[in-house]
């Protein structure tokens, strides 16, 4: 089941006569695509609760009572900076048509959601305020003004002094309504001052006036503006960007108003949602650079837009990136949902497990419907075949789609086939791989692991040479990746790369098969020339750490992962301390340019998917024990503060966040020696850092230990308490861990990083130094 159908049901217990949802935003500029996620999720609540026979409205609100608050950079300056802080419905339009600025930028994003087949009631501000609708509910916040203010003190630890206000009059000589400041309300007039320095962005006249808090004579502040139109509305689900959802924050504080003020329930929020980005910015709509709803609804046709919002679960991070191979998969993903409902329509659908998904995904098509959706299967021309076909200049297109299909395209196949020929000329133009390619000239430049990866292809492809064998050159390279432990997504880009200068292509069996042997092994040579070679003179910055009577990795495990880099240190004579205030700065300063860090950014890291990769195969769940990098940057991104432990943790905690390469320090003089990595023995216990009752290791449970026993669990998981590092510690033992896309590369420079800090912090001197590897002889 998806979460719209969910969530309604949910709604549908608490039996209310009418169920009303609502968006709002503040029309201040060309509307970002991001602002479509709302309009989404609401529709689809709207949807899914009018299917299970509930009573429902949907409205959308703009809020053209705000002031324009920021300049876009596509606006005249000169001519449209007199408008700062003026109500956006009061603004003239920037173009003719319209009846103000706000209608113009709101009209353009209506356009846009109806295209979505999004139809909600619009709802303008300024409208509900200049026919009186507010004035009641603006009355009952101000006579209760300084309930007002203490729950701004209660919930936000805001002060106001007795004279302040929640509502902002337009003034009546300057028209401007982020500058004006009541300072006084005698139940029927507020008095306020219009202030030259209210806002940095807005100058105030100077005015004095009182007027009364009626009509369009000016709003409430957003916090309370907000619960008084769910109040006025009576919208009972009205969900919101995360940014609204947080402790404090608007929602929050609306939340206190309705129940101690206004006395109605708050709407329900659906816990928020979460953005929806392009290429990874969140832009906001008074800069509107680049990415307006309109101009990324122009480049896909409407049902495949409507179904990449409709898929993606509301508490799931969107990010589009139209470059590369990003829209040709959205319209495979399209098509395979659209067989589910087919099969549905067939009466196909299993009742499985692997079924369920099915019929979700048969669902999220009907939910994206924007035109009628077909009665019977259909044949769907690939867009991705499609845009090759138009590349290769073949104007015949319907000819080689019938003969694939085996019959004549009807009516409706032929519509789609020309609308998507429409879109894939969009896509070649702008975002196709080769047009990203010709506009960056850069060579492709493989990772340490892709030219590995190609050096043992390029052995094997040798041998198979005679055959041309397609189903062993595909054999090959799935041995291939196995073994070098190379994510395949990394590894094909590598071969495409090599073979096509492209980051994708035909299946590489044809593509060698017909390109030839020949050609194909040297051009897989000629692209990866220096890497060729680099595996023999690579200049790492540590040696090969050989000494096996301090540390070295158990023969299973290296065979089992081969992709494993360990970095060892010792460092003696060290002089630990509690704190130390340089080393608070400097996390204090990483802490604070964290503040975009969200638990979808760290689960994106290549090191955090390398760890919990192998935690799967270790059989841990890596959502109830969290690799450390992982964990770290999780209390930074839910606000959490970060433990004290003493200058050495602190300090190479710091290395582990900045890297997310996990590091371990232990006290060398509690070692019997030698340590080594190795799989548990049956029945070995750890008694970790902080508990009271020792943990059993399961089997898999990669781990390091000396002749004691274990003194880490699951490669980074947590320490033991018997080799913990504290301030007696004089001298310590460093593991850097590094797995699959953790590379010695990335492990020496984390090792690097550890001493540097370490002894910056507590001083010692290093006594060893190096890199042990799975791989080393
Ligand atoms: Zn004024």
């Amino acid at each position: 089941m998806i979460w719209a159908d969910r969530e309604a049901k949910k709604l549908k217990e608490r039996n209310l006569p009418l169920e009303w949802a609502d968006d709002m935003k503040t029309p201040s500029g060309r509307i970002h695509v991001g602002s479509l996620r709302g309009v989404i999720v609401h529709d689809l609540i709207y949807k899914a609760l009018k299917e299970i026979g509930v009573n429902t409205k949907f409205s959308y609100v703009f809020n053209d009572m705000d002031p324009m608050d920021g300049m876009p950079t596509y606006l005249n300056k000169d001519k449209w900076q007199k408008y700062m802080g003026v109500p956006l419905y009061k603004i003239p339009s920037p173009e003719l048509g319209f009846k103000s600025y706000a209608q113009y930028f709101a009209q353009e994003f209506i356009k846009v959601f109806n295209s979505l087949n999004c139809y909600p009631q619009i709802i303008w501000s300024s409208e509900l305020h200049r026919t009186g609708k507010m004035n009641e509910v603006i009355k009952l916040i101000l006579d209760k003004a300084d309930i007002v203010r203490n729950i701004y003190k209660k919930v936000v630890k805001k002060e106001r002094s007795s004279n302040w206000f929640p509502y902002n009059p337009i003034c009546e000589k300057c028209g401007k309504i982020s500058t004006t400041n009541v300072y006084r309300w005698d139940g029927k007039y507020v008095y306020y001052r219009c202030e030259p320095r209210m806002v940095e962005w807005a100058t105030g006249c100077g005015h004095q006036g009182k007027i009364e808090p009626i009509n369009e004579n000016g709003k409430l502040v957003w916090k309370l503006d907000w619960p008084a139109h769910w109040k006025v509305i009576g919208i009972t689900i009205e969900s919101s960007g995360k940014d609204h959802m947080s402790a404090g924050g608007s929602y929050d504080m609306g939340v206190h108003f309705c129940r101690e003020i206004l006395g109605t329930e708050p709407p329900d929020a659906l816990g928020g949602y979460e953005w929806f980005t392009i290429g990874g910015k969140k832009m906001s709509s008074s800069k509107g650079i680049g990415s307006s709803a309109k101009e990324v609804s122009q480049i896909l046709p409407p049902d495949v837009f409507r179904f990449l919002l409709v898929r993606t679960p509301i508490k799931t991070h969107l990010d589009f990136d139209p470059n590369g191979d990003t829209i040709p998969n959205l319209f495979d993903d399209y098509d395979r949902c659209m067989n589910a409902y087919f099969l549905k329509k067939e009466n196909k659908l299993s009742k499985d497990k692997a079924g369920e998904v099915t019929s979700d995904y048969a669902r999220i098509i009907e939910l994206s419907e924007v035109n009628p959706l077909p009665k019977k299967r259909l044949y769907l021309p690939r867009f991705r075949t499609v845009a090759n076909l138009l590349k290769t200049k073949n104007n015949n297109l319907k000819a080689f789609f019938e003969t694939q299909k085996k019959d004549q395209l009807t009516v409706e196949e032929k519509e789609i086939l020309k609308e998507r020929i429409i879109f894939a000329k969009i896509y070649l133009e702008k975002y196709s791989q080769e047009k990203i390619d010709s506009v960056k000239t850069e060579k492709f430049a493989p990772s340490e692991l892709q030219s590995k990866f190609i050096v043992q292809l390029i052995n094997q492809l040798d041998t198979l040479k005679n055959k041309k064998d397609k189903e062993q050159i595909q054999q090959a390279i799935f041995d291939n990746i196995r073994k070098t432990d190379i994510n395949p997504k990394e590894a094909f880009t590598a071969i495409y790369q090599s073979l096509t200068r492209k980051a994708f292509g035909p299946k590489i069996g044809d593509l060698i098969v017909n390109l030839g042997f020949e050609k194909a092994l040297s051009l897989l040579r000629t692209n990866n020339p220096d890497k060729i070679t680099s595996e023999t003179k690579k200049q790492y910055i540590y040696p090969d750490f050989k000494d096996k009577k301090i540390f070295s990795i158990d023969n299973v495990v290296a065979q089992k992962y081969p992709s494993i880099n360990i970095g060892i240190a010792v460092i003696k004579n060290i002089n630990i301390k509690k704190t130390d205030s340089g080393l608070t700065d400097e996390i204090n300063k990483f802490v604070s340019e964290q503040s975009h860090l969200s638990n979808e950014i760290i689960s994106s890291y290549p090191e955090v998917i390398a760890y919990r990769k192998l935690y799967k195969e270790m059989g841990v769940d890596w959502h109830s024990r969290r690799p450390s990098p992982e964990a770290l940057l999780r209390r930074i991104s839910q606000k959490k503060d970060l433990y004290q432990i003493n200058t050495c943790v602190d300090a190479y905690n710091l290395i582990v966040m900045k890297n997310r390469v996990s590091v371990g320090a232990f006290n060398y003089d509690k070692f019997q020696f030698p340590t080594l990595m190795r799989f548990p023995n049956v029945g070995e216990e750890i008694l970790l850092l902080g508990d009271k009752e020792p943990t059993k290791f399961e089997p898999l449970e990669l781990a390091y230990f000396d002749q004691l026993g274990g003194y880490n669990i699951d490669f980074n998981y947590r320490d033991a308490q018997r080799t913990a590092v504290t301030e007696n510690t004089k001298d310590i033992l460093l593991n850097i861990d590094g797995v699959f896309d953790i590379t010695r590369e990335k492990v020496e420079q984390s090792l690097k990083e550890s001493i540097e800090i370490i002894t910056k912090y507590c001083g010692g001197t290093i006594g060893l130094a190096g890199i042990v590897s799975a791989t080393q002889k």
